[in-house]
C-alpha cells in the first residue's frame, strides 16, 4: 500500500531537496524566497533567492521561511514547496498528476509544528502525504541497520537545529533537538565582528567565514581570512583580517550546546543497548559536521567512535527516498 509513493522531500532550515523513485536526488536548493513586497509575489525561489540575500532592491525581501527545524511563514513555506514540487515533477515527467510524498519532520516537533508542514505539502500539490522522523531518514540514508534492535545513534547538525537521537528497530528510543545548528555559528560569527572590530558582515560573509576558517574545539594550524564588511563608525568599507583561532573563540559557546545535546541522549540510551554504541559508534549528518575538525573534536569529547557520513547534506533526503520502499518496515517512525 505504501510503494507508490513519488517523491521524498527534506523540507530543511538551510536546504530543500527532493528524492525521486528513479531520478534520485531530482533537486537540491537553498530554502530561501524572494518576495516582492509591493505585489507579494515570488520573485525567486532556492539558489537564485539565496544569491539575492543582503543584496535586494528595497521592495524585495528575501525570507528563509522555516527557523529553528519549523515553519516560521506558513505561506511562504508553500510557495516555496510549490515551486520545488512542480520543478521535480517537471524534471520527472510526471505532468500534472499530484505526487505522493514522503516528508520529513523534526522528532523535536510538536504535533501543532506537525500538523503545519503536512498542510503546506498537500497546499503545495501533494495527493497523499506519509511523514518520517528526520533522524530515522538520516539514519536511513547514513546506511544504518535502522529496522535491527541495536543502537543506531545519529547526529543531525542542520542550519536551524541539531537533533541526537538513538534509533532501534525502526524507531527513536532516546532523543535531543536544540535550536543551534549552523544558523547560530554564523551569528555568533557576525556577533563577534562587530564587537571587536566594530564592523557590521553580512550572513553570507559569516557563513564563508565558517566554511573555511571556523574549526571544532581543536588544535590547529592558524589560519587567516581577509573579510569585508561595513565600519559602523565611518560608515565605510573596511577590510580586516581574521585568524582561525578567532573564529573559533566565537563558535566555542555553540559548539559545547551540541555536544550537551550528545552528552544527554547518550545518558538517556537504554542499559541494553549502551554496548552497541561503544562498539558502533556515532554517525554525524548535516551541513554543520562539515565544520572543520568536528568529527575529530567530537570522538575525543565522547570517548565513542564518531565518524562523518559520506554524504551529510544529502543523508536525509536518501534516507527518505530509500523509506520510500521500505516503509512497512517501518511503521514505528512513519505515520
Ligand atoms: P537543514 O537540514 O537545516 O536544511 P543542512 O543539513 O542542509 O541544514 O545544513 C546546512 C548548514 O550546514 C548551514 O548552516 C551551512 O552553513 C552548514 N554547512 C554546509 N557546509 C559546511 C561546511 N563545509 N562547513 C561548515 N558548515 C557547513
Ligand atoms: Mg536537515
Amino acid at each position: 500500500m505504501l510503494s507508490n509513493f513519488d517523491i521524498g522531500i527534506d523540507l530543511g532550515t538551510a536546504n530543500i531537496l527532493v528524492y525521486s523513485k528513479n531520478k534520485g536526488i531530482a533537486l537540491n536548493e537553498p530554502s530561501v524566497v524572494a518576495i516582492d513586497t509591493d505585489t507579494k509575489n515570488v520573485v525567486a525561489v532556492g539558489l537564485e533567492a539565496k544569491e539575492m540575500i543582503g543584496k535586494t532592491p528595497e521592495k524585495v525581501v528575501t525570507i528563509r521561511p522555516l527557523k529553528d527545524g519549523v515553519i516560521a511563514d506558513f505561506d511562504v513555506t508553500t510557495d516555496m514547496l510549490k515551486h520545488v514540487m512542480r520543478k521535480a515533477t517537471k524534471k520527472m515527467g510526471y505532468g500534472f498528476r499530484k505526487p505522493n510524498v514522503v516528508v520529513c519532520i523534526p522528532s523535536g516537533s510538536t504535533s501543532v509544528e506537525r500538523r503545519a508542514i503536512q498542510d503546506a505539502v498537500r497546499n503545495a500539490g501533494a495527493k497523499k502525504i506519509s511523514l518520517i522522523e528526520e533522524p530515522v531518514a538520516a539514519a536511513i540514508g547514513a546506511g544504518m541497520p535502522v529496522d535491527e534492535p541495536v543502537a543506531n545513534v545519529v547526529v543531525d547538525i542542520g542550519g536551524g537545529n541539531t537533533e541526537v537521537a538513538i534509533i532501534s528497530f525502526g524507531g527513536v528510543v532516546a532523543c535531543h533537538s536544540i535550536k543551534v545548528g549552523g544558523d547560530r555559528l554564523d551569528d555568533d560569527i557576525i556577533q563577534f565582528v562587530r564587537k571587536e572590530y566594530n564592523v557590521l558582515i553580512g550572513e553570507r560573509t559569516a557563513e564563508r567565514i565558517k566554511m573555511e576558517i571556523g574549526y571544532a574545539l581543536v588544535d590547529h594550524e592558524e589560519r587567516f581570512m581577509d573579510i569585508r564588511g561595513r565600519d559602523l563608525v565611518s560608515g565605510l568599507p573596511k577590510t580586516i583580517n581574521l585568524s582561525s583561532y578567532q573564529v573559533q573563540n566565537a563558535l566555542k559557546e555553540a559548539l559545547l550546546h551540541i555536544l550537551e545535546a550528545i552528552r544527554a541522549t547518550l545518558e538517556d540510551c537504554p542499559a541494553e543497548l549502551s554496548g552497541d554504541i561503544v562498539d558502533r559508534g556515532v554517525i554525524l549528518t548535516g551541513g554543520g559536521s562539515l565544520l572543520n575538525g568536528m568529527e575529530e573534536w567530537l570522538s575525543k569529547e565522547i570517548v565513542v567512535p564518531v565518524q562523518l557520513s559520506s554524504d551529510p547534506l544529502e543523508c536525509v533526503v536518501i534516507g527518505t527516498g530509500k523509506a520510500l520502499q521500505y516503509m512497512s518496515k517501518l511503521q514505528a517512525a512513519i505515520r
